[in-house]
């Protein structure tokens, strides 16, 4: 009884054994067989020392030395110089890129030179998608920005229930976005850069008197329900597409400041009526919310509307 067992015992481990010897051999000797080689469809233009001259999710052609080639997956079918070649067989796209059986190499090849082409080597990658040039940011090019700071002097604007004014946090926040986009070559002109009061037709006269390329408005929001939040970006009613652009570029950056966004809205403020360039107002947050009072008031948080509100300018002028 012991003995058997142990016999059966052996001869599983030498059974196991074989079909392990027996396997590798088998994928070493007939691998190409088994599982063809794909290659993608500029490489195999390039063997053929043609150049893809069409290319689709229909077909694919090659050209070169006087011939054509036509590849065309959805109906399975090889083309050369206009007559049927032969079947496509496997095909895949990998990286958005149509691959097909390397066999079909020595087959076109053959057909047209009559000589069969060297072994393939296995390909890795595929041929990368060339990336768009990108074209640098050359800055402001001293494009006038009135950047104005809500309320001031006299007039406060809203106050956070721990006594906050808005007009504060919109003069930091504007005297931060008049640095970022000085630096980036814009001519900036704020309507006040310190605690004054300046009437609202003044504000957008300055901007006409300069001749400004935009015109951006910096406050903070208020309302009776303490738990409303977020910023809101407004354009006035009618906007024309610079000003849905301009505000959407805004919003966009705004996002990662963290602030919820409560989108893109449509009011007639007195200084984006009066505008005569593209102009939006920016609510950054709600000082009636004492979570996000204390947000407006942290000096980090201002630094990074200020950040968001520039990039999304510089954003809308094509810069990055
Ligand atoms: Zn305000």
């Amino acid at each position: 009884m012991k003995n058997k067992v142990l016999y059966a015992l052996l001869s599983a481990v030498v059974v196991m054994g074989f079909a392990g010897c027996e396997q590798s051999s088998k994928r070493s000797s007939s691998g190409s067989l088994a599982k063809e080689e794909m290659i993608n469809v500029y490489y195999l233009a390039g063997k053929l020392e043609m150049t893809v001259s069409q290319i689709s999710d229909r077909k694919v052609i090659f050209t070169g030395g006087g011939n054509t080639v036509g590849i065309y997956p959805k109906e399975d079918y090889v083309y050369l110089n206009d007559k049927y070649f032969g079947t496509l067989g496997k095909t895949k796209t990998i990286d958005g890129m149509l691959h097909v059986r390397s066999s079909l190499l020595a087959q076109i090849k053959t057909e047209i030179t009559g000589s069969t082409p060297f072994q393939i080597r296995p390909q890795v990658a595929p041929i990368p998608t060339p990336r768009p040039v990108e074209t640098p940011w050359t800055g402001g090019g001293g494009k006038t920005i009135v950047v104005d700071a809500g309320h001031g002097g006299k007039d406060p604007g809203a106050i956070s229930p721990n006594g906050f004014y808005e007009k504060t946090v919109n003069l930091d926040v504007a005297l931060a976005i008049t640095d970022l986009l000085r630096k980036q070559g814009f001519r900036v002109v704020m309507t006040r850069s310190s605690d004054v009061f300046i009437e609202l037709e003044e504000r957008a006269n300055i901007g006409t008197r300069n001749n400004a390329a935009m015109f951006v408005s910096i406050h903070a929001d208020s309302c009776a329900t303490s738990s409303i939040n977020g910023f809101s970006v407004y354009v006035a009613r009618q906007p024309d597409w610079q000003e849905i652009k301009l505000a959407d570029c805004i919003n966009t950056q705004m996002t990662k400041t963290g602030i919820q966004s409560r989108g893109r809205k449509e009011a007639d403020y007195r200084v984006l009526k009066l505008s005569k360039c593209p102009a939006v107002l920016i609510e950054m947050g709600y000082l009636s919310n004492y979570w996000e009072a204390n947000q407006l008031k942290d000096k980090a948080m201002q630094q990074k509307i200020a950040t968001a509100i520039a990039g999304g300018i510089v954003n809308y002028f094509g810069g990055k």
